[in-house]
């Protein structure tokens, strides 16, 4: 099967389509566009059994027009130089998004993580940490890391501990990697972050109703029939998420095959059941598919690729059966199956968009380790007692007592946790109606993709433009 375009060429493909309506001089477009530092390594670790095996590694640093960069590592079979170039400058485009002020970044080291111990998994992340900190890749003011595919907190927490050695009594240092364990100086919140954002954005953009009514479906969440491909870090918090806002979950895949019912999946169940099974397929009271792509093809309302790019292609996309197309993965769509969503009328919420959950927390990290305080440690107590106060006012003026749960309901704080959420959520609302603006401006033409990028370009030119070239 052809996927058409390699995944960098469908990243700046995407770009040039948008970078026509923005009127920007070519110069400074091809400077946007292009990747700015790429670092490749090899080097050799023992593996478990005393035998010796070469990894390849890579990081990309998309653009500097706003530092440090900022982007996952992904250990997976597929990295390569391209593959990392691709999500950096996908990232670039995100973090301008959502106003998070960094430059996008990706790196990535070629292996299936299945396949090592976890003692090998932590030699190979120092390692790779230990090159990224020689050539200056990493640093709370250079290039700041994240999950992605096949890495989580506990390979933050290597890179953050790898780090801090090589670099002993550097004041910032806990910032050179985001999502990492709380008691390792992470943030509530960032692991469901990316889940949670794309519930935000999705909602929102299910609020409007005119945009709803085009597709044949009503405002709101309640009742949505959504598939999910792909149950990981992503996928499985976006599918709680929208579970508990009265959404059915009709179809679910991962990687050893995919399941469908029309009435709805519990996740949790599921998840519990794959925990015990190694697999979700025979889960009672649902219908096992032949393939697991197929699970892309099922009549749903939204669906919701959160596994890997290119998943959704020439190939298939004439068989999908979805209103909307919502990315939580990065470049799941090909170019050439975009065009055919965009004659069928499926709506398509790019990634650089609605995934970009994750970097908003992981910004909200990186400004706690700056700050070296929690956030709501300095106000969460005052703010309790203030409206406790602001309580009793009322009840001497009215004469009325607020019973126990009227008081608590009312006189509290915030936590770290409620701040994050709510940054999250202000960021995901906000972010979504510039970009709604520039896609209606471009109505029947050009779609939400396009007009993202559209919006992402402009303020990285607008910062190239004020901060001039050097010398
Ligand atoms: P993950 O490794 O936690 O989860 C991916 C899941 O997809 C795994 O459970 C895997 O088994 C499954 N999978 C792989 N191939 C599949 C297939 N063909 N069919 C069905 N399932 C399959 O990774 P993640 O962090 O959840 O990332 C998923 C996607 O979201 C990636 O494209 C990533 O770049 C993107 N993303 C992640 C974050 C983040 O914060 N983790 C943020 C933004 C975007």
């Amino acid at each position: 099967m052809s996927l058409g375009a390699s995944f960098l060429e469908q990243v700046d493909r995407a770009f040039d389509r948008a970078a026509r309506h923005t009127g920007h001089d070519q110069t400074l477009l091809a400077n946007i566009k292009a990747c700015k530092n790429l670092f490749y390594t090899s080097f050799p670790i023992k593996r478990d059994d005393g035998s010796i095996e070469v990894m390849h590694a890579w990081r990309a640093e998309h653009s500097h027009h706003k530092l440090p960069t900022k982007g996952g590592i992904r250990y997976a079979e597929t990295v390569d130089a391209e593959e990392v170039q691709a999500l950096a400058a996908l990232m670039t485009y995100k973090c301008a998004l959502v106003d998070v002020p960094f430059g996008g970044a990706k790196g990535g080291i070629r292996l299936n993580p299945k396949r090592y111990s976890p003692g090998e998994l932590e030699r190979i992340t120092r390692r790779y940490v230990f090159e990224l900190t020689r050539k200056n890749f990493i640093g709370p003011g250079l290039d700041v890391p994240a999950p992605d595919v096949g890495t989580g907190p506990r390979e933050m927490a290597w890179i953050a501990d790898t780090y801090s050695q090589l670099r002993s009594g550097e004041l910032d240092a806990l910032g050179c990697v985001t999502a990492k364990p709380v008691s390792a100086g992470g943030i509530r919140g960032r692991v469901e972050a990316t889940g949670r954002g794309v519930f935000f954005g999705v909602r929102e953009v299910c609020a409007v109703k005119e945009d709803m009514k085009a597709l044949g479906l009503s405002p709101g969440l309640e009742g949505k029939r959504i598939v999910i491909q792909g149950l990981g870090n992503v996928g499985y918090y976006a599918a709680q998420f929208f579970q508990r806002a009265g959404a059915l979950l009709v179809g679910l895949a991962e990687s050893e095959g995919a399941i469908a019912n029309p009435k709805g999946l519990d996740i949790e169940a599921v998840m519990a059941y794959r925990k015990e099974r190694r697999s979700i397929l025979d889960f009672p009271g649902a219908t096992n598919l032949a393939q697991r792509e197929e699970a892309l093809e099922l009549e749903c309302d939204i669906l919701i690729p959160a596994a890997l790019e290119r998943q959704i292609t020439a190939e298939n996309a004439p068989r999908l059966r979805t209103k909307m197309v919502v990315e939580a993965a990065n470049g799941p769509t090909t170019p050439e199956a975009d065009a055919i969503l965009g004659k069928k009328g499926v709506m398509v919420v790019p990634d650089a968009y609605v995934n970009a959950g994750g970097v908003t927390v992981s910004y909200f990290e990186w400004v706690k380790n700056l700050g070296h305080v929690r956030f709501g440690r300095m106000q969460k107590r005052f703010e309790q007692g203030a409206a406790g106060r602001m309580l009793e006012a009322v009840e001497s003026v009215t004469g009325r007592r607020f019973t126990p749960e009227e008081v608590e309901r009312v006189a509290q704080g915030a936590s770290e946790e409620d701040l994050v959420n709510s940054g999250l959520e202000e960021t995901m609302i906000g972010a979504y109606h510039p970009i709604r603006e520039v896609w209606k401006r471009h109505a029947g033409k050009e779609d939400m993709r396009t007009a993202a990028l559209i919006v992402a370009i402009d303020k990285v030119a607008m910062s190239y433009q004020q901060l001039g070239i050097f010398p």
